[in-house]
């Protein structure tokens, strides 16, 4: 009896064997072809005049009844189209975030824009990618969007579209006692985000010193057109996930605060975009 359960037990581990080499097979196919996708991302030309608006704000957008973007953001109106975005603000930029990880060993792998998970059915594993994008003209509006498909192209464009949708105003100004120029490089006043276990702080720095803060969050503010900050990060932060949305509800706890005129003049604080004139 016991040679017979020997036996068998042999058997099973043979098999499990061929499983994971099986599996091992199938990562190495994917790998290569994730690489090849990102690198054949087309960019995302917008024509004006071929854009058919389908909501009111749309249309008044496209008839050029509204020429601000502070107009909708300021009476709470939500935008729900992307292209109202791409036309009140010519200069607009995205960038794609580091989210995921390739999958490589000791360790893990290269980080990369997708992150790839799968779901395991009868016919087999079946992946999707998920991104974040970071979209902003570098003068105090930003705004951040996930994106998930079974492609990577697809989720890309999920990303950005959700990220245009998303468009806030951030308040800047020079709050480090170093500095006091009064003149809006930094933040006015400290902030603190949440996400997860997830927990950022920023912080004025005084003019000159950069964006001292984890790289992904860096893009962020470099978007929002804040040149130098402080920061400090508290918990799981490699799941960067967490970390992007907790930089980016700190980032909203600056509009949210209410601050007196005196503060205002001050600090230097301007909403949205600098004004020329000052
Ligand atoms: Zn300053």
């Amino acid at each position: 009896m016991a040679e017979k359960k020997e036996e068998k037990k042999e058997g099973e581990e043979e098999t499990e064997e061929e499983v994971k080499l099986e599996v091992e097979k199938e990562i190495m196919e994917e790998v290569p072809t994730e690489e090849e996708i990102e690198k054949e991302i087309p960019a995302i030309t917008f024509d004006v005049a071929a854009w058919a608006p389908k909501t009111s704000i749309g249309k008044a957008v496209k008839a050029g009844t509204i020429k601000d973007i502070d107009e909708i953001l300021d009476n709470g109106m939500r935008i729900l189209e992307a292209p109202i975005v791409d036309v009140l603000l010519p200069g607009i930029e995205s960038d794609l975030l580091l989210v995921g990880q390739s999958k490589g060993k000791f360790g893990g792998g290269q980080r990369r824009v997708f992150r790839q998970t799968q779901k395991k059915t009868r016919e087999g594993n079946k992946p999707k990618f998920g991104t974040f994008a970071v979209v902003g003209n570098g003068d105090g509006y930003v705004g951040i969007g996930y994106g998930k498909s079974k492609e990577t192209v697809p989720s890309r464009e999920k990303a950005i579209r959700n990220a245009k949708l998303n468009v806030f105003k951030i308040k800047r100004g020079c709050g480090s006692w170093q500095c006091a120029c009064g003149k809006p490089h930094s933040i006015p006043f400290k902030v603190e985000g949440k996400c997860g276990s997830v927990v950022v702080t920023l912080m004025p720095a005084p003019k000159g010193k950069g964006l001292c803060i984890e790289g992904e969050c860096g893009k962020i503010l470099k978007f929002a057109g804040i040149k130098d900050i402080w920061s400090k990060t508290k918990g799981q932060t490699g799941s960067k996930g967490n970390l992007v949305k907790a930089c980016e509800k700190a980032l909203k706890q600056l509009t949210s605060v209410k601050i007196s005129q005196t503060q205002i003049e001050k600090l230097g604080i301007c909403e949205g975009k600098i004004k020329k004139n000052e």
